[in-house]
């Protein structure tokens, strides 16, 4: 099964996501890494980002490989994170890494995460969570990754919130059927912990019910 988890930048959604595929035993699908390593790829080679995304071979695990080369570290410098979300707005570019996607989620157990898991990759997954928290609480939380001044963040990010929400392809919204959690003052453990439930109670419901006596 599935278990998309969308949602804007720094709400949380790499640590949530993480920490319930470990807690349930399935695998983590990092979308944004994909794009991001495209992104690094045609700012080192320039060309059109869209033959960049599709000739690309990525692989994500512990260490994000691109065509075999490790950069994990590469993908999260701040002029890849623009780029990014820049090359994130083309068609071409979208239809290659959604169709790597859907490859992996294809067989198995997946927590996901994204902008676009739910509402296009993959519209079917059992549990859809939108994971939001206010602007301030995220360019807090992305400027102590980083290392740098939160209100430098929170400008960058006001940003790529608006790029995400308002690109004509794929934009970042909920999918209808996506539940909305605030992460705001919430721990992480509680806000996994919620998902966990959520994946089990999805879990019984896709169950055939069982037969009764007679
Ligand atoms: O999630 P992360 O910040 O690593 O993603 C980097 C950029 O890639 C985002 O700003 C967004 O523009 C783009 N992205 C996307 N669709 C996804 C994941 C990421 O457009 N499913």
């Amino acid at each position: 099964m599935v278990v998309a988890i969308d949602g804007p930048a720094g709400a949380g959604k790499s640590t949530v996501a993480r920490a319930t595929a470990r807690a349930l035993d399935f695998t983590y699908l990092d979308s944004g890494a994909m794009y991001r390593t495209a992104a690094l790829a045609y700012l080192e080679r320039g060309g059109r980002p869209a033959e960049r995304a599709a000739e690309i071979e990525i692989e994500l695990g512990e260490r994000v490989l691109a065509n075999g080369r490790d950069v994990t570290e590469a993908i999260r410098r701040p002029e890849v994170s623009e780029a990014a979300s820049q090359i994130a707005v083309e068609k071409g570019v979208r239809a290659a890494l959604v169709a790597k996607q859907r490859e992996l989620l294809d067989r198995g157990d997946w927590v996901a995460e994204g902008r676009d898991i739910g509402t296009v990759v993959a519209p079917d997954a059992a549990l859809k969570i939108f994971l939001t928290a206010s602007p301030e609480a995220r360019a807090r939380r992305r400027a102590l990754e980083l290392g740098a001044d939160w209100r430098t963040v929170l400008r960058d990010q006001a940003l790529r919130d608006e790029q995400d929400r308002s690109r004509e392809q794929s934009p970042l919204r909920a999918a209808a059927d996506a539940i909305e959690l605030d992460s705001t003052d919430r721990a992480v453990e509680d806000v996994v912990g919620q998902i966990v439930a959520l994946v089990r109670d999805a879990r019984r419901g896709s169950l055939p019910t069982p037969a009764g006596p007679g």
